[in-house]
């Protein structure tokens, strides 16, 4: 599994996590914040668990991209 969290409330709208995995985050229009699709939120974080180890590669890009530093990718 490929376990994606954002920390949303931190988000700046820099559009760079959109621009290394656009299939799991896209910008909101409402607030100009990053969304992590699919996922669920508990207490602010944004979690995606995906059976799909083909992400891997462009979210680990989208963590290291992300200026400050709110999204994480744990493999189980
Ligand atoms: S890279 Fe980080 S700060 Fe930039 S839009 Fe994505 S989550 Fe927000």
């Amino acid at each position: 599994m490929v376990i994606i969290t954002l920390q949303r409330a931190k988000c700046i709208g820099c559009n760079y996590c959109v621009e290394q995995a656009a299939a799991q985050f896209q910008m909101s229009k409402k607030d100009g914040k990053a969304v992590l699709l699919h996922s669920t939120e508990k207490r602010g974080f944004y979690t995606l668990k995906s059976a799909d180890m083909g992400i891997l590669e462009t979210v680990t890009k989208a963590k290291e991209a992300c200026p400050v530093k709110i999204i994480d990718v744990k493999q189980t």
